[in-house]
């Protein structure tokens, strides 16, 4: 099977197939990471079913296809909504009890504590990849990461992902450039030779998805790389397959399974397709 919608639902797919390896021990990466099944999580995360990574990156999708202004209300306003409509597991703890607590947008925004260091900002920041200008882009990515990551690092691995997106959107060039790309635009020194767990930190994440996406030829390996670091790597396969689906010099094959079992709820497997196609009526 390839996969030839836009985005969403390669997150979804990448969320989906991480999920099931997040902070697990290595003897269950050994033995399932082979692309044969999802895997369910101990945590209560049933096999198939996507995490926090996908609903944000729709949060955004959606905020974009709508044309919304660009404002922290806004933002905030979709977060809450998209968490509300469709609750689920995979969250931190923390900010799922924060999501559940909270009425609407103006209570996030009143009682979030926005200094977090961590890759929730990173996570939902692919699909605006889709913006043209690279100024507006490198500021609606800031945006967006500050109503819950006002750090350097939350900002700067927001930029990071919406950068890696628009690489190869707007075809700029080839993947060994990519890393040239990102540190340039985001001032940042990353690395592309990571190893070894990763942490739920936005730098690490980074590092390991700018890792994967160098040293990957198919979407195959784009998956099981990134699950083969152990730690949060769901969210490394999401923003992964999302990004890398997107060149051309990546092998699109995938087994079959990846789309037949991802969930398909109200807000599943056709709903991504549907999402992902929109955003792409969005490229100039
Ligand atoms: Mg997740």
């Amino acid at each position: 099977m390839e996969i030839d919608y836009f985005m969403l639902l390669e997150i979804g797919i990448g969320d989906a197939y991480g999920a099931g390896f997040e902070f697990s021990p290595y003897e269950k990466i050994k033995a399932h990471n082979s692309l044969t099944s999802y895997q369910s999580h101990e945590l209560g995360i049933p096999a198939g079913n996507y995490t926090d990574d996908t609903q944000m990156s729709l949060a955004i999708s959606e905020l974009l296809i709508d044309k919304t202004d660009w404002n922290r209300q806004n933002i905030a306003n979709k977060f809450v909504q998209c968490f509300k409509r469709d609750p689920r597991e995979g969250y931190s703890k923390g900010f799922y009890y924060f999501l559940k607590s909270i009425k609407d947008g103006r209570e996030f925004l009143e009682k979030i504590n926005p200094e977090s260091t961590r890759n929730g900002a990173a996570m939902r920041a692919a699909p605006l990849g889709i913006i043209k200008d690279i100024d507006d882009l490198l500021a609606m990515s800031e945006i967006q990461a500050s109503l819950t990551h006002n750090t350097e690092i939350g900002i700067k691995s927001s930029q990071a992902v919406s950068l890696a997106a628009h690489f190869f959107v707007y075809n700029i060039g080839s993947k060994n450039v990519l890393f040239d790309f990102i540190g340039e635009y985001t001032n940042f020194k990353w690395n592309n030779k990571w190893e070894g767990e990763v942490a739920c930190c936005g730098e690490e994440t980074v590092n390991a998805l700018l890792t994967v996406l160098d040293q990957s030829n198919s979407l195959k390996d784009v998956l099981i790389n990134s699950v083969a670091f152990g730690g949060d790597v769901d969210t490394v396969a999401a923003v992964g397959l999302g990004i890398a689906n997107l060149s051309s010099e990546f092998e699109k094959e995938l087994p079959n399974f990846l789309f037949n079992d991802l969930e398909n709820n109200t807000f599943g497997r056709e709903y991504l397709k549907e999402v992902g196609s929109q955003l792409l009526s969005l490229k100039a």
